[in-house]
């Protein structure tokens, strides 16, 4: 039906004119127009005729006025229309890749479908599989070229996406974060998709004259069309594109129940690490930091300890993860380092404190004075205390690290480059940070006489911490093979299970006195 006639105006404007019509007829029939005709004859002389031409002249006049405001009216809607339709499209995409966004995918806004070329038509209706890819490194590469660097490479990342499938049934979740609603694949059709998206998201891309790369984690899974929403199939996609990403970067994986029941888990551990941190039920454990020279100890390193209620030992590197997803882990540090303060009161002056501090806090604008407050309150000099962070620490916000580092410093506290040659950019982080010390990460100690590449990457390190006048501590070392190496290279500081694992703070002090007592007899 014409526009038109679909609008109120429009139809009165019709039964209008229909009326009109029919009146006229009827009054030819009936000659009221012989009638009329008579009348003005009859009153002529009263000017009756030109009162009729005027009235005539007057309905003729406001029917064209009544058209021109029907059409008036008629492009008022349409820009209605239009702005509806704007804001519409504004609330339902991505306005950086112009993909369609979360609530587009919740409103079930699927239209024409992906096909596999193999699938019949009629089946795609009943095969509907969720895609869910995640950028590995997005921001690093968002660090190296810029936010505005980092938009071209998601748009950039969007357009090949969707040159794979079709733009209407993918979907930007957000961040680094897509959705691809296929259909009609078959299980053997789906894996292959999933690689070719990895292989699309992961070829260089040019942004600025820098080819950069990201990788994907890729998870999916089948919808159970009408048993339930779409979102459900879209969250199991996820669940299973987390765990590709815990297999680490280009990785892809269907679904699989025990990846409900690894979620379930997590969040319990949440619930009992919250449990934990109020009950102060983790410790600080000491591992001791040997002088190679001297044969002395120098120092502590407090490592976190947490024996659940069943009397399992949780390894740090888990909990330690969650309580930063989480935002418990300043909550965590601070507890442990008072505590661990207060242990280090009773080591002797010259055994330091080495305490470590994890990337995300290295975002935390009152890292130093939360530090400083801790250590006013348990009477450590700062001097004793050593403050170790990861390269990856320094990237995420290097402004804010750098102003952190040096309030560290000013108040005397030292700064150790943890995990040295595993992280990014390390050199570039040496020039540009003030470091006192560098620890060369265990996996170089543990394969420096298998690999002669590794054995000439720990001298230059050991080099490199000789020029620029930093003292370098070797991690894990194991063997007394490893430790005359080390020793030959100059290296000043061991630390290992050679020297002792992590202890509780009784037993460090009796490491102290023993150690102490051996010395005295060597001597
Ligand atoms: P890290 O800072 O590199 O700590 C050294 C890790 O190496 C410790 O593991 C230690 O037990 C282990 N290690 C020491 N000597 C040897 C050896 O000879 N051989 C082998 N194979 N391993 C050795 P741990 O205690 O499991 O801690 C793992 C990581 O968890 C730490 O790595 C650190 O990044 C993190 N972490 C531990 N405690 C804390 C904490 O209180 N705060 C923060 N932010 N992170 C912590
Ligand atoms: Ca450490
Ligand atoms: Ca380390």
């Amino acid at each position: 039906m014409p526009a038109f006639f679909q609008s109120r105006a429009g139809r009165q404007c019709v039964s209008i004119v229909v009326f009109g019509v029919t009146l006229w007829l009827l009054g030819t029939l009936l000659h009221f127009d012989d009638g009329l005709v008579t009348f003005m004859i009859g009153f002529s002389e009263y000017g009756a005729d030109k009162l009729v031409l005027a009235l005539g002249i007057a309905g003729a006049m406001s029917f064209i006025y009544s058209v021109l405001r029907i059409a008036d009216l008629r492009k008022e809607m349409d820009l209605r229309d239009a702005a509806q339709a704007k804001a519409d499209w504004t609330a339902t995409h991505d306005h950086l890749t112009k993909l369609p966004n979360r609530y587009a995918f919740e409103r079930k806004l699927l239209s024409r479908p992906i096909l596999d070329e193999e699938a019949e038509i009629e089946d795609w209706a009943r095969n509907v599989t969720i895609f869910s890819v995640d950028l590995d490194g997005f921001k690093k590469v968002n660090d190296l070229v810029g936010h505005k660097g980092g938009d071209g490479l998601l748009i950039e990342v969007a357009k090949r996406i969707c040159a794979l499938g079709n733009a209407d049934c993918v979907y930007r979740f957000g961040g680094d974060e897509f959705i691809i609603v296929a259909f009609g694949m078959t299980a053997q059709r789906e894996e292959h998709f999933a690689k070719l998206l990895i292989q699309a998201v992961t070829r260089p891309i040019l942004i600025d004259g820098f080819a950069v790369e990201v990788g994907a984690s890729v998870g999916y899974d089948r919808w159970a069309e009408g048993a339930e929403p779409l979102e459900d199939a879209a969250h199991r996609a996820d669940l299973a594109m987390y765990e590709a990403k815990s297999r680490g970067p280009n990785h892809s994986l269907v679904f699989e129940a025990s990846m409900q029941d690894k979620v379930a888990e997590r969040a319990a551990l949440e619930t009992s690490l919250r449990a934990a941190i109020s009950k102060k039920a983790i410790k600080p454990f000491y591992q001791p930091l040997i002088d190679l020279k001297t044969g002395q100890l120098c120092g502590f390193e407090a490592l976190a300890r947490w024996i659940g209620d069943d009397g399992v030992n949780i390894p740090p590197p888990v909990f330690i993860d969650i309580a930063e997803e989480t935002g418990m882990i300043t909550a965590l540090f601070e507890d442990l380092l008072a505590q661990a303060c207060s242990d280090a009161l009773d080591w002797p002056e010259h055994v330091t404190l080495s305490f470590n501090v994890s990337p995300v806090q290295m975002e935390d604008r009152l890292l130093a004075s939360r530090i400083l407050k801790v250590l006013s309150a348990s009477r450590l000099p700062p001097q004793r205390l050593e403050v170790e962070i990861t390269e990856n620490a320094l990237i995420q916000d290097p402004a804010v690290a750098a102003v952190v580092l040096d309030e560290l410093h000013a108040a005397g506290i030292q700064i150790a480059l943890d995990d040295f040659g595993t992280g990014y950019s390390s050199l570039a982080q040496l020039a540009r940070y003030r470091f006192d010390k560098i620890k060369i990460d265990k996996s170089f100690v543990a394969t420096y006489r298998d690999d002669e590449r590794q054995e000439k990457i720990v001298r230059a390190m050991l080099g490199l911490g000789r020029s620029l006048n930093i003292k370098t501590t070797a991690e894990g070392v194991e063997e007394h093979g490893q430790l005359a190496f080390l020793l030959q290279l100059g290296c000043d500081i061991g630390q290992g299970y050679l020297f002792g694992k992590a202890m509780p703070a009784a037993e460090a002090s009796i490491f102290i006195s023993d150690r102490n007592a051996s010395l005295a007899s060597t001597a």
